[in-house]
């Protein structure tokens, strides 16, 4: 299985959508795939049409037991999406209550590494969807991933946010055997405006090596596929926005060269 996490410190710059939208497409290609929902506001769980707010059961109960996962509790917690070969570990609201503890204190920071450890045979692919905070569940996708996708929206405040995000993989890279590799991906690309083509340049001139050298562009019917309910590709497989994750899919799926390892 591979696991990749997709996180970046910043809400609004596309991490639900990017993980929705290669996780659609792995399914698309016969891959079995888990998407992981760690985000408390549980965007990609709603997206898949179940109530983060109503949940009885969640990521939430993986981290009840002192860092241990129960057998056969992950397998428990899945549920249905859009996509026969997607399932989705979802969010709830409680998982807010985990996200400022202080992670590396309390045992908790392996329990996703742990929980795919018990669905190794059943998937493919697993796909984090992390939150914007550094906490216990950041610690949790990065600890567990393979290789980390971070979406930048090309805004001009967004280079901050990535430094910080940089910064903090940095400091989780310490506890790790291997440095955890990196892809850089602007989203929300719009050729018409200054922003977009002044951070894009911006984000050429300082992370040559861990950025993707295209883009995803604005595209309304990713919303559409949002609203929809539908990965980005069951909604519309010839949008701009899906051509483009298509590409950026081969180069995740490529091989990992040195310079992208931190
Ligand atoms: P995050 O998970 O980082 O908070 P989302 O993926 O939820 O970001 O995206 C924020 C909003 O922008 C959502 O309404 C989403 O549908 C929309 N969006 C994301 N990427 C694009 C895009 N390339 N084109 C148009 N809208 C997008
Ligand atoms: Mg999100």
């Amino acid at each position: 299985m591979r696991v990749w996490a997709v996180a970046n410190q910043k809400g609004g710059v596309g991490k639900t959508t990017t993980t929705i939208a290669l996780a659609g497409l792995l399914a698309d290609a016969g891959k079995r795939v888990v998407v992981i929902d760690l985000d408390p506001h549980g965007s990609m769980t709603s997206y898949f049409g179940h109530d983060p707010d109503v949940l009885e059961r969640s990521c939430y109960d993986l981290f009840l037991n002192n860092g241990l996962v129960p057998e056969g509790l992950p397998e428990q917690l899945l549920l249905h999406t859009s996509h026969e070969r997607i399932s989705l570990l979802p969010s709830s609201t409680a998982l807010a209550t985990l996200e400022r503890q202080s992670p590396g204190q309390n045992g908790l920071g392996l329990v996703i590494a742990k929980t795919l450890a018990q669905l190794w045979q059943h998937f493919d692919h697993a796909l984090i969807d992390s939150p914007p905070l550094l906490g216990v569940l950041m610690v949790n996708a990065l600890a567990a991933s393979q290789q980390l996708v971070i979406p930048v929206q090309t805004e001009f405040l967004a280079v901050k946010g990535l430094e910080r995000m940089v910064s903090t993989l940095r400091m989780i890279n310490r506890s790790r055997k291997q440095a955890l590799p990196y892809t850089i991906v602007p989203t929300l690309f719009d050729r018409r405006t200054q922003a977009s083509l002044g951070t894009l340049r911006a984000l050429r001139d300082a992370y040559p090596e861990h950025l993707w050298p295209a883009y995803i562009p604005v595209d309304t019917r990713l919303r559409d596929a949002s609203r929809a309910g539908l990965t980005p590709s069951q909604f519309d497989a010839k949008s701009r926005g899906v051509l483009a994750y298509r590409a950026l899919l081969k180069h995740l799926l490529g091989p990992v060269t040195a310079t992208q390892v931190a």
